[in-house]
């Protein structure tokens, strides 16, 4: 693993992150929720910010940017297709590039569809995509600005990426997301066990992410649209993915 990662919860039910780069000790915050836990998640850890990567321009992804900026004097990288809208920008990147935290290397992809410009960060060395509010457990981001084509083009990168690769979510909405599941691929049993298991870490408080692409193929009816079981769920047969795909998340912004 070339990274270290630190993951918390703040604000209502997001998760930070902070990964340090082992070789060099560089420092990203994925995404700035909350400026003073970041800061107390630094000093916990002894570390010093040099990057913050944004993943989208909404506020509880770059609300902290100018203040952490203010104190370390980080350099901001995130989505060219927002770049008026991400406060402190320094480098806008986008499909394709690649960020180097120290020697470690991330790759960007556009997901766009919850926000327009939304990008993706994935460290194939370690296995880990940040994948902001594109994708959840069970779930997928609203489609704020997108169509959907375009978000079933983005949810298919991520379904693309290797089965074990991690992926850090930036809410924790799995159990929502479970219920909704159910409701539409009520037969589905690894699904029906992964909501019981989701349902048991939480009452302890545990967190559920990140999960991973293998889980997430099995058991996320935003990924499924293709798959004859959720289709023939929906009544839905032979309909093409984009159109279940656009069904399936209508039906979730009305449950
Ligand atoms: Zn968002
Ligand atoms: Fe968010």
């Amino acid at each position: 693993m070339t990274i270290e990662i630190r993951q918390f919860a703040c604000l209502a039910d997001n998760y930070g992150y902070l990964i340090r780069d082992r070789e060099t000790g560089d420092v990203a915050a994925i995404d700035t929720p909350d400026a003073r836990a970041i800061n107390t998640q630094l000093d916990a850890a002894g570390w010093r910010l040099t990057h913050i990567l944004n993943t989208h321009h909404h506020w509880d992804h770059v609300g902290g940017n100018l203040a952490l900026k203010d104190k370390w004097g980080c350099q901001i990288i995130g989505p060219k297709a927002e770049a008026e809208q991400i406060p402190g920008l320094d480098v806008a990147v986008g499909d394709g590039d690649v960020v180097m935290l120290g020697a470690s290397k991330a790759m960007v992809y556009d997901t766009p569809g919850h926000t327009s410009g939304h990008i993706i960060f994935y460290f194939p060395e370690d296995g880990a995509a940040f994948v902001g509010d594109t994708i959840f457990a069970m779930g997928c981001g609203r489609l704020f600005e997108g169509t959907p084509a375009q978000m079933w083009a983005s949810l298919s990168k991520i379904a693309a990426l290797p089965a074990q690769t991690k992926l850090y979510c930036a809410h924790e909405y799995t159990q929502a997301n479970a219920a909704f599941a159910l409701s539409v691929d009520p037969a589905n049993a690894q699904l029906q066990s992964r909501a019981h298991e989701v349902d048991r870490l939480r009452a302890e408080g545990t967190p559920t992410i990140p999960t991973d692409v293998a889980i997430e193929l099995r058991t996320n009816p935003f990924l499924r649209a293709g798959e004859p079981e959720l289709q023939a769920a929906l009544g839905m047969s032979g309909v093409n993915a984009v159109d279940v795909f656009a069904e399936t998340r209508r039906r979730k912004d009305n449950f």
